[in-house]
């Protein structure tokens, strides 16, 4: 079998379209979406990550406003800034770019942002929020996850999901979003023991890593649904996922590509959680 393909650019483009609409009909009621994105420091993946993240908002007619500071912020400083950003009505949504320098407590800073602006969905409260059902913002990258399988119609009431990887943003948040939607749950890490007896019992694989071939071909269920969110380099430099491509894709019956994949979904849903932080406020 060779799955199909879940394209994250083109879904990325449908649901940028629809954000664009929403975020018109807002104007129309004078209230301009806005998102601030803040970077401390010279981080090259940073500067890059927030540059796209400003041109997707202006691409699809939302505000954006870039702060950036020398390394040498305090964190003291940049929690006056978040309080302010808090405090200004024209902003909806608030990111603070990590990492952050190291004499910055980057959980107090997350802390600080009001949790009704939090469109990243790092916040205790977002976090809490998600694991009880309470309206909340979603964490991007497992949000884009979660579309991804809607967008090809999936039901996972009932289905074995078995999620690698528990980080704060990424594993957890997406085994709890699955779990909300009735799949039962395994989630793997860095201890778990024999990986391929669990994902060859799995319907969907979520692989969020960040090392390359965690998954191979061996390791799938025939017409298991394959979701890469790693971001890793190749021998030839190029950028490659966590899961062995070439090799899954002739047994799974969907995989996510990398790139073009779960990455763009994530400044997607980034762009969803901002447009509904606006609309939140203005109602
Ligand atoms: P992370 O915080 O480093 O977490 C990695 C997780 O993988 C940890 O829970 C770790 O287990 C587990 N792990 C490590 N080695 C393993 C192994 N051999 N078998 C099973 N589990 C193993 O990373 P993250 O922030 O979640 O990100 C994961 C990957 O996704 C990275 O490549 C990152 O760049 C990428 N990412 C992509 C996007 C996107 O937009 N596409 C967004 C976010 C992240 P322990 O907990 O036991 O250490």
């Amino acid at each position: 079998m060779t799955a199909q393909l879940i394209d994250g650019n083109a879904l990325s483009k449908q649901l940028r379209t629809e954000v664009a609409t929403r975020a018109q009909a807002l104007k129309a009621k004078g209230v301009t979406p806005g998102l601030a994105v803040v970077l401390v420091g010279d981080n090259p993946a940073s500067q890059v990550y927030v540059r796209n993240k400003v041109k997707a908002c202006e691409d699809s007619g939302l505000h954006s406003v870039l702060e950036k500071y020398e390394a040498t912020m305090t964190e003291a400083d940049l929690l006056a800034r978040v309080e302010a950003l808090n405090n200004d009505p024209s902003i909806h949504g608030i990111l603070v770019q990590l990492p952050l320098p190291a004499h910055i407590d980057a959980q107090k800073v997350i802390e600080a942002i009001s949790p009704a602006k939090d469109v990243d969905g790092f916040h205790i409260a977002s976090a809490g929020a998600l694991m009880t059902g309470m309206p909340g913002f979603w964490p991007c990258t497992p949000y884009g996850c979660m579309k991804m399988l809607e967008s090809i119609g999936y039901d996972l009431r009932g289905k074995h999901a078995v999620v690698i990887g528990r980080s704060n943003i990424v594993g957890k948040p997406m085994a709890l979003m699955l779990l909300q939607k009735d799949a039962t749950v395994t989630v793997a890490h860095s201890r778990t023991q024999n990986l391929k007896a669990l994902t060859l019992q799995a319907d969907v694989i979520v692989a969020a890593v960040g090392k390359r071939n965690v998954l191979t071909a061996d390791m799938v269920k025939p017409g298991a649904v394959v979701l890469d969110v790693g971001m890793n380099r190749n021998d030839e430099g190029k950028l490659c996922g966590d899961v062995d491509f070439e090799g899954v894709k002739e047994v799974a019956s969907h995989i996510t590509p990398v790139p073009g994949g779960v990455g763009p979904m994530t400044i997607t849903m980034l762009l969803v959680n901002t447009l509904e932080a606006a609309e939140r406020a203005s109602n």
